[in-house]
């Protein structure tokens, strides 16, 4: 065997077990290390004491490689091979998990429908803006479902505050078809990029007693089962085990266990194998955990008592789409930004419309689209840069910036002088100018082509630059 050989672990895995098993030690040791209180402590006075205490036997110096600040931040500039055997596979676990997180975002997600494929890019690099390196981490789902109205968990750091559960949506014979013909009806339209949704938003995924109905009509439309993030998997831990098992027999990908208190950590680690949570994340959410932190957003922006990042701007949101809720039957339009007074949540609620029936859905889906999303900006329609972002002219052409999180650069060449980038900047500074209007002023002004103004205004309609139309008349 090649020792250096990085194999998979979540898709395609390999059959290696022992391979698989020092992943699955890793792991557990960084659970450890992040939501154990007590246990660095432990582990630094006595590691491999620790280590056996806990049934690891992986080797004391792959669990400091990972674990220590210091020592990762170092091993993070080497190459892989020079990191411990444990530690070089763990590492490649998690560039195997971090690929497929950015291919879902550049590719999978990305809707089929131009006008919605094209909102959906600008909204994406839009967040850029406005979020800083954190939108690397989210996937901008086009399509997500709820199947109940509001949530059993009541979680005190609910970043897209949820509330109580008022309804769950029955899987019987009006509700079966409806949401078989929703599921058909969204692949049609917006593509496989719909089958990457969750059927749980602002919900409790197991609160739903016929989840697993729901989700295995959501396979046979995609092909794909859906992701899991559950608050409660030690509710009805057979249930989740079930359901685990099939799931990831289906398609291997990762799911996600939130551990709201350190008993459910301890139940967690009894009732399952380290091999059986591989492709599950447990997300730190109780307050004694080392490595604890919440999302400033949602009711933990409300929080005195919870380690909330300190910074406002965060957000928990991955949809940048619709919501398709089955208890209520309603249709959200939203997409993420930064937490605020004015958008608490971290998502922007564009609209929100109900349904009757499939027919109607179709209706309401499409009218949604032709209202909100448009593939490119009409030549005639008034033009505003978004608030919020400097504007610097330099030699070689513009530069947009947000306080630290982003920096654009858009540099002139040829036929697009840093000059030209420059009129057209002092054109849209003022706001409410058309395509139009600055291409035709500028070559009054300037002789400059109208199709090379065209070329940069789009660059910068692309970028999201510009509030959307139904944004701008907020400014007007
Ligand atoms: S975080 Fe999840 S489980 Fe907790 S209240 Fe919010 S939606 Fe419910």
């Amino acid at each position: 065997m090649n020792d250096l050989e990085i194999k998979n672990v979540v898709e395609n895995p390999t059959d290696d077990a022992e391979y698989i098993r020092e992943v699955a030690e890793a792991k557990r040791a960084l659970e450890l290390w992040t939501m154990e209180p007590g246990f660095q402590e432990e582990f630094l006075a006595a590691p491999e004491a620790t280590l056996k205490k806990h049934g690891l036997s992986i080797d004391v110096f792959s669990v400091k490689v990972l674990c220590i600040n210091e020592l990762a931040i170092e091993y993070q500039k080497r190459p892989l091979e020079e990191f411990p055997r444990v530690a070089r596979r763990y590492r490649g676990f998690i560039r195997e998990k971090l690929t497929e997180r950015n291919r879902m975002a550049r590719e999978a997600c990305v809707p089929s429908h131009p006008a919605f494929r094209a909102w959906r890019w600008r909204q994406l690099n839009r967040c850029w803006a406005e979020l800083g390196g954190k939108n690397a981490s989210l996937i901008h789902g086009p399509i997500t479902f709820e199947l109940d109205l509001g949530c059993s968990v009541g979680c005190p750091f609910c970043g897209v505050m949820a509330g109580k559960l008022q309804k769950v949506c029955p899987y019987d014979e009006e509700n079966a078809p409806l949401w078989q013909g929703i599921l058909s009806f969204l692949k049609e339209t917006v593509g496989d990029a719909a089958g990457q949704g969750t059927c749980y938003y602002a919900t409790e995924p197991l609160d739903n007693p016929y989840y697993e109905k729901f989700a295995e009509d959501f396979f046979q439309v995609f092909g794909i089962e859906p992701q899991l993030t559950t608050a409660v998997s030690m509710r009805r831990p057979e249930r989740t085990r079930a359901y685990l098992l099939e799931a990831l027999e289906k398609n291997r990908r990762v799911h996600r266990f939130s551990v709201l208190s350190l008993d459910i950590l301890h139940k967690i680690f009894k009732t399952f194998t380290m091999e059986e949570l591989i492709c599950v994340e447990l997300l730190p959410q109780f307050t004694e955990a080392p490595h604890n932190r919440f999302a400033k957003a949602g009711r933990a922006r409300e929080s005195d008592s919870l380690k909330v990042e300190a910074a406002d701007g965060n957000t928990i949101a991955c949809v940048t789409g619709f919501v398709v809720n089955m208890a209520e039957r309603s249709l959200r339009l939203i997409t993420p930004c930064g937490s605020s007074a004015e958008h608490p949540t971290g998502e922007i609620h564009i609209a929100k419309e109900f349904f009757s029936d499939l027919d109607d859905f179709k209706r309401v889906f499409m009218s949604m689209i032709d209202r909100y999303m448009q593939t490119e900006f009409s030549k005639e329609m008034p033009l505003y840069l978004r608030p919020g972002i400097s504007f610097d002219k330099t030699a070689a052409g513009i530069e947009f910036s947000r306080e630290e999180k982003f920096r654009l650069k858009f540099l002139g060449a040829d036929d697009l002088p840093p000059s030209l980038y420059h009129s057209v900047l002092d054109k849209l500074q003022a706001g409410g100018k058309t395509a139009y209007d600055v291409a035709g002023e500028l070559m009054e002004e300037k002789d400059a082509f109208p199709a090379n103004v065209f070329f940069i205004l789009k660059k910068f309609e692309q970028a999201g630059l510009f509030l959307e139309p139904y944004e701008a008349p907020k400014l007007a």
